[in-house]
């Protein structure tokens, strides 16, 4: 009997994930804007001043403040860095503000939603920009020499093949085991997925400019978080991890205050050693963590990247379509169409379960990181 309690009682307790997911960019972005709405958020729009959506429509980032303006703690959270992933950082955002009441904030601790930071590929459904840039490489210095990935030059090459066909990934396959017996699996983790600003036509470019996201992410904090103090963060992102399962890169650095904090807020199993993939964490450049971190000076920021983990290793395979359907799919033929559900679903599964799964830990993430700000 107690086991079939129990799963009545969790059945009930469960998000109705139709709800808090979109079916895409304009869906995602209206169930975001009514449930701030619901709770009070007051919103700022800012629109992409050149770039529209498949449909013609607006693109936008929205930002929902909840609380006060001039609360010492904030706690940022950010949906769709990497576009297509934003349907489910959108859904976690929804899901979250479907639990609370409007008034039931920490004292001295506010709220800033920032959803959709890369609208064109949240609508577009691809991880990167209008400009094919990684947005979560994009935060490095761009007057100053580009930090060196001379390995990535052994994969660029075969990144792109004429046709997506079994056989066009042999290339790249073959340049991934080399660099590995060369150098390691730790040393071509990192080579492929640090960034790299050398091949605009390829996966985890950084840019040659500040994209709109970047230059809107600092508008967003010299306008909203002027009064913060403490300020905590969460980026939602999906790929790297166990089937619906969350998976933190804190980039804290190691034995700081704000690390500590981390700790405290999220458990050190989580915080401390993350190896994504079973592998070393690669050296990223230019994290939005890092940008948003410089737009706040010397006030201290704690937080992670949190990922859902969909399709494991091989989401390598996703990340090259991500290229191809920019660069060679041409029309929108039963090939191209399935390709491009392929890629969604690699990113933000179809499945029920998976997304009542991540949305229910989106809420207690959540939760967690305002109990942790508010006693920091
Ligand atoms: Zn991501």
């Amino acid at each position: 009997m107690w086991p079939f309690i129990l799963w009545l009682e969790a059945l009930m307790n469960t998000l109705d994930y139709t709800c808090v997911f979109g079916v895409d960019y304009q869906d995602a972005r209206t169930k975001f804007l009514d449930s701030a709405d619901r709770v009070a958020g007051r919103i700022t729009t800012y629109r992409h001043p050149d770039e529209t959506g498949p449909s013609g429509e607006e693109l936008a980032i929205d930002v929902a403040r909840l609380g006060s303006a001039d609360a010492p703690r904030q706690l940022v959270i950010i949906s769709g860095t990497h576009g297509l992933e934003g349907l489910s950082g959108s859904a976690s955002q929804v899901a979250w503000l479907h639990t609370i009441a409007a008034d039931a904030l920490p004292p001295d601790t506010s709220v800033l939603l920032v959803h959709a930071l890369n609208p064109w590929g949240f609508a577009h459904g691809s991880r990167t920009t209008e400009n094919n840039v990684d947005l979560n490489r994009n935060f490095v210095d761009h007057s100053e020499r580009y930090p060196e990935n001379t390995g990535f030059s052994e994969f660029a090459p075969h990144m792109l093949p004429q046709d997506w066909t079994p056989q066009a990934f042999d290339q790249l396959n073959r340049a991934i085991a080399d660099y590995c017996e060369a150098h390691g699996a730790d040393a071509q983790f990192d080579a492929l997925t640090r960034g790299q600003y050398d091949h605009p036509q390829a996966i985890n470019f950084g840019g040659s400019k500040r994209e709109w996201s970047n230059l809107t992410l600092e508008a967003i904090a010299r306008e909203h978080l002027g009064a913060a103090q403490k300020i905590g963060f969460i980026d939602w992102h999906t790929g790297i991890g166990e089937w619906g399962e969350s998976f933190f890169l804190c980039f804290n650095s190691d034995g700081s205050p704000e690390q500590d904090q981390a700790v405290k807020w999220w458990g050190e199993a989580r915080i401390l050693g993350q190896r994504p993939l079973g592998l070393q964490r690669p050296n990223y450049q230019g994290l939005v963590f890092s940008g948003l971190s410089a737009f706040l000076g010397e006030r201290p920021m704690v937080g992670a990247v949190v990922e859902f983990g969909t399709r494991g290793r091989e989401m390598r395979r996703a990340l090259q379509l991500d290229i191809w359907l920019k660069f060679r799919a041409r029309g929108d033929s039963p090939k191209i169409r399935m390709l491009r559900e392929d890629m969604h679903d690699a990113f933000v599964p179809v499945s029920s379960s998976w997304r009542e799964r991540t949305s229910a830990q989106a809420v207690t993430i959540t939760d967690e990181a305002l109990k942790g700000l508010s006693n920091w």
